[in-house]
């Protein structure tokens, strides 16, 4: 059976400004690029970890913060992630 993933999470719907950002290396300033479903990264210049905002990794899943097919859809371990950066946004 061939899963056929939501038009959400479609990447060929995507713009590239939805599927890649950048965000600067708190230690050394460095760019760099997340794709839309890194919550984590390391600079590629000094090696340091440098996380995405909350916000910004929830716009980026759009449909799946709220779509009922969203664990089957992005898979478990991206959907634990999800919660856990939807959990923190409200504590806010
Ligand atoms: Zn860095």
């Amino acid at each position: 059976m061939v899963f056929k993933k939501c038009p959400g999470q479609d990447l060929s719907r995507k713009k590239i400004s939805e599927v890649i950002c950048n965000f600067p290396c708190l230690k050394c300033g460095a760019e760099v690029e997340f794709f839309f479903d890194d919550k984590v990264r390391n600079c590629p210049e000094c090696g340091a970890k440098v996380e995405k905002s909350e916000a910004r990794f929830l716009k980026d899943f759009g449909c799946a913060e709220w779509c009922g097919m969203a664990e089957e859809c992005i898979g478990p371990e991206k959907y634990s992630e999800l919660y856990k950066a939807k959990k923190e946004s409200q504590k806010k």
